[in-house]
């Protein structure tokens, strides 16, 4: 069996607690890869693994695995969710995407929610948001005291570590735009009547911020990049360069998972259907 998905993840795990400059790391870096063909063609066989492997993590039925996305608007969230994974089985999958918490939600912890979409044993859990945005709009945008932000990082690692300890993996990818595509995808958002209700014009107001949220993503990759839950930094400006690279990561999480098609608890050798 070819490595290459194997090395791609590796390549792009980030150390954890290790402080990344995101200025310095190129969104549009196409990682050596040798092209657009043969990307698509890899993330094609990536995407069977994924569903051959997902079949047996349904029938298995002892974990989950839960893969955060987390980028900017237009970052391309969706459209990787699309791409990865177009091969699995719909049942046995939960997506969530997390907007401005309701009322109710804020009414109480900001786990609660959280803790609410946690995908069931031999689910995959897909999460459009998360809670890092806890730490990140909420904190560009001042919405609780610094007190109280700053002490998540720490409840969210706690958190996560919970969630492993109990069978729960944990993959989380930041899709990292530059200004410019973001520009291009807000405009081409705009312009294709299809594609308007997806922008908001709070979208621009967020995109003056891009410095405050470059500073916040940065601290929430360093703070809460642990060894039970790492963080993936995964180049996004080019599409086939993010949708092989997510791919690949998902590929070799469900591959070390390894998970095992149970025992029949009857004996198949003495059943007999007339
Ligand atoms: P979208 O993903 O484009 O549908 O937008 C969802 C919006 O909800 C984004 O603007 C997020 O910043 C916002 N959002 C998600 N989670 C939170 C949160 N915990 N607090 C405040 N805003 C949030
Ligand atoms: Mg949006």
């Amino acid at each position: 069996m070819s490595n290459a998905h194997r090395e791609l993840a590796d390549r792009l795990r980030l150390k954890p607690g290790k402080r990344v400059h995101l200025h310095e790391v190129d969104p549009a870096d196409t990682l050596g890869l040798p092209g657009k063909e043969q990307a698509l063609r890899g993330l094609e066989k990536n995407v069977q693994h994924i569903a051959a492997l997902q079949e047996r993590l349904v029938a298995e039925h002892r974990h989950a695995l839960l893969v955060v996305f987390q980028a900017l608007d237009a970052g391309g969230k969706d459209g990787t969710t699309r791409a990865v994974f177009s091969g699995v089985n719909p049942q046995g999958c939960r997506i969530t995407s997390f907007k401005a918490p309701t009322p109710v939600e804020l009414d109480h912890d900001f786990l609660w929610r959280i803790h609410h979409a946690v995908p069931g044993r031999g689910e995959i859990g897909i999460w459009n948001r998360s809670h890092y945005e806890d730490v990140l709009v909420v904190r560009v945008d001042k919405l609780v005291p610094k007190a109280v932000w700053s002490r998540r990082y720490k409840q969210i690692n706690l958190f996560e570590r919970h969630l492993t300890d109990n069978g729960v993996e944990i993959l989380k990818v930041y899709l990292h735009i530059s200004r410019e595509e973001q520009a291009e995808r807000l405009r081409e958002r705009i312009a294709t009547p299809e594609k308007r209700w997806k922008f908001s014009p709070d979208d621009l107001r967020k995109r003056a911020q891009w410095d405050d949220y470059m500073a916040a993503y940065e601290d929430a990759l360093r703070r809460c990049g642990t060894g039970h839950a790492p963080w993936y930094l995964v180049p996004g400006d080019r599409n086939w360069v993010r949708n092989l690279a997510v791919s690949a990561i998902v590929r070799t999480k469900l591959e070390e998972m390894d998970p095992q098609l149970p025992a029949p608890k009857w004996d198949p050798s003495v059943i007999v259907i007339d």
